[in-house]
């Protein structure tokens, strides 16, 4: 008998890819399902980038690169946070990583084991609570408000921080409410944690540049007072439509360099070559891609929200940001978990439960807005016609 180490049983998962394995096993049999479950651009990357990659390729860029990323691209990175965030930034601070994932698996294993706390957002990518269980330290769940369209309530994190708090991750825009956190909070949270300089802060900024309604985004990176507590994570996964080229960065404190560059040599040695100078040239080129993919983003945000709300037992807060809408349920007198399999094994729409996001997503369903008007229309009528059948 094989004997795996105890904290494997702590590691959890993200449902996301098993919602997407059962819509992909029902197509198989014929079924027509339209995909709301997935939390990728339905976009294609932009082809310059594409073919930068192709480049790199061609002339040669095959071998390990320098751990942390070749210097010109963490150059661009640098050059891109002052672009989008208005700081300046070392290239010595950027670590570039396979995924946006990874940089919170590097700080989560970084400060976690038993005895220590991590505050993470509840409802909120699942993978935090998942890793901070697997790291052995308690993982203390930040409430988000409906009624507060998602937001935390800044003085409530305050109060929750105790001496054995080590890390508190943050998320805006967020998955998978899509709420964005207003800079009124974030000012408060920020002047407060002035009195915990023992937490470091991991900003989630994934989804920095899918922000709607003429709003900024509100980067932690551009608070100098947290400078040697923040660890800023970012990526190219969402922005540039590429999931699947695992391209991520972070901005590390200076304390943190090594130690994250240590993991990183530990872990996968560098990111692939050719994908990296793809990353310079997503970053420096064209933008024109990034502006229309947000804006049919926003198009069908709108018609999501307003489709749910038309649906008898929804109600549905009009996100913020992301791709996300995040409909409470309750009105349907059915739990999340088990709306989730109706919706796929009946109406042939697949979502994620709340549930699957945290505990205090109960009562809630994701629906990922990655998909055309069309497909949207059809799955609101097609949930219309279950509920009320
Ligand atoms: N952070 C959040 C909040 C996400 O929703 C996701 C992906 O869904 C990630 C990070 C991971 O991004 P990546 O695919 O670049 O690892």
């Amino acid at each position: 008998m094989l004997k795996l180490s105890e904290k494997m049983s702590r590691l959890g998962t993200e449902t996301a890819f098993e919602v997407l394995a059962r819509a992909e096993a029902l197509t198989r049999e014929g079924r027509d399902i339209i995909n709301l479950g997935i939390g990728q651009p339905d976009f294609k990357t932009p082809e310059h980038v594409v073919e930068a990659a192709v480049r790199a390729l061609h002339d040669g860029h095959h071998g390990y690169t320098p751990s942390p990323g070749i210097l010109p691209l963490r150059e661009a990175v640098a050059r891109d946070l002052l672009t989008w965030r208005g700081v300046e930034v070392s290239p010595e601070r950027i670590v570039v990583v396979p995924g946006g994932k990874v940089t919170m698996f590097f700080a989560i294993l970084m400060f976690g084991e038993p005895g220590a706390e991590i505050m993470y957002p509840n409802p909120g990518f699942p993978i935090y609570e998942s890793v901070i269980e697997f790291s052995g330290a308690t993982a203390v769940p930040t409430p988000l408000l409906e009624e507060r369209d998602f937001s935390f309530d800044a003085n409530a994190v305050l109060e929750q921080i105790t001496p054995r708090t080590r890390l508190l991750i943050l998320n805006s825009p967020a998955n998978p409410t899509g709420g964005a956190v207003p800079k009124e909070e974030i000012d408060r949270l920020v002047t407060g944690l002035a009195e915990h300089p023992h937490v470091a802060v991991l900003s989630d900024e994934i989804y920095s540049r899918i922000a709607y309604d003429g709003r900024t985004h509100v980067s932690l990176l551009a608070y100098p007072e947290l400078a040697e507590q923040l660890i800023l994570l970012d990526g190219w996964s969402k922005t540039y439509a590429m999931t699947g080229w695992r391209m991520g960065y972070a901005v590390w404190p200076k304390a943190l360099i090594e130690g994250a560059t240590r993991l990183a040599v530990n872990c996968h040695s560098c990111v692939n070559a050719a994908a990296q100078y793809a990353g310079i040239a997503a970053l420096e080129g064209p933008q024109e891609a990034v502006d229309s993919m947000v804006g049919a983003f926003d198009e069908r945000r709108r018609v999501i929200v307003d489709g749910l709300n038309a649906i008898p037992g929804f109600r549905c807060r009009m996100p913020g940001g992301a791709f996300y809408a995040f409909p409470n349920i309750t009105g349907t007198g059915v739990d999340a978990r088990a709306l989730q399999g109706r919706l796929l094994e009946e109406a042939g729409v697949a979502t994620v439960a709340g549930t699957s996001f945290g505990r205090l997503g109960e009562g809630f369903i994701r629906f990922s807005y990655a998909n055309s008007v069309d497909n949207i229309e059809a799955a609101l009528a097609r949930i219309q016609a279950l509920l009320e059948g």
